[in-house]
């Protein structure tokens, strides 16, 4: 899916406001990488920046994302993940300003892994992000709060990434409703250890 179609879902879908959030998705050594502080609905083929796994842009006239240090972290490190999708989304933030992980107090919280963690507060559009975020993301997570501003999700394709961003803040407002009104009850570890494996080796049409 092309980067600005992504941008746009992920406006629609409310998981961002204006022209918070980025999305990037991989190809061959290349990283198309939303514009910075470009509205997703003025992002066209043409207009999107390639970079390189280093960040270094390789063509394009328009600023790439000011988060592309850790898009491009999360590219060098994890071979498995083809699209990276930053956002802002309400639900998933206001943990994160809390400093709370979301754990398994849903089952859809196994596409991501056994919680939603947190990784501290560094500036944002700093390679200190970006290295906060690929170490707590790991290779068991698919997405992780990032500390006082969003949420970092990534998969093997933008369609992937962008599922995974849905998923985060719908656990998100499960956990928050859940826990307003008495104590979610979480699902242990095996149990999430299993749904993982059953949404990658059974779930859907494969
Ligand atoms: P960009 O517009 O530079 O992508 O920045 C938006 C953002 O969410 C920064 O964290
Ligand atoms: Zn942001």
């Amino acid at each position: 899916m092309e980067v600005g179609d992504l941008g746009r879902r992920m406006l629609a879908q409310d998981l961002t406001r204006g022209t918070g959030g980025n999305v990037s998705v991989r190809g061959d050594n290349r990283v198309a990488m939303s514009p910075s502080g470009v509205p997703y609905e003025d992002v066209t083929p043409d207009s999107v920046p390639l970079v390189d796994l280093d960040g270094e842009v390789a063509s394009g006239d328009l600023k790439p994302s000011s988060e592309t240090p850790m898009h491009t972290m999360i590219y060098r490190e994890r071979d498995d993940v083809g699209a990276v999708i930053h956002t802002h989304s309400p639900y998933a933030s206001t943990f994160a300003s809390l400093n709370e992980p979301v754990p398994a107090s849903h089952y859809l919280i196994a596409y991501i892994g056994r919680e939603i963690p947190v990784a501290g507060y560094e500036p944002p559009g700093t390679e200190a992000l970006g290295r906060l975020a690929a170490d707590t993301m790991g290779d068991d997570h698919d997405a992780v709060l990032l500390k006082n501003h969003g949420v970092i999700a990534v998969g093997p394709t933008g369609e992937d990434a962008l599922e995974c961003a849905m998923m985060v803040e719908y656990c998100a407002r499960i956990h928050y409703q859940a826990s307003a009104i008495g104590s979610p009850e979480i699902l242990p570890d095996e149990a999430v250890d299993d749904l993982r494996t059953m949404f990658r080796e059974d779930y859907g049409q494969q």
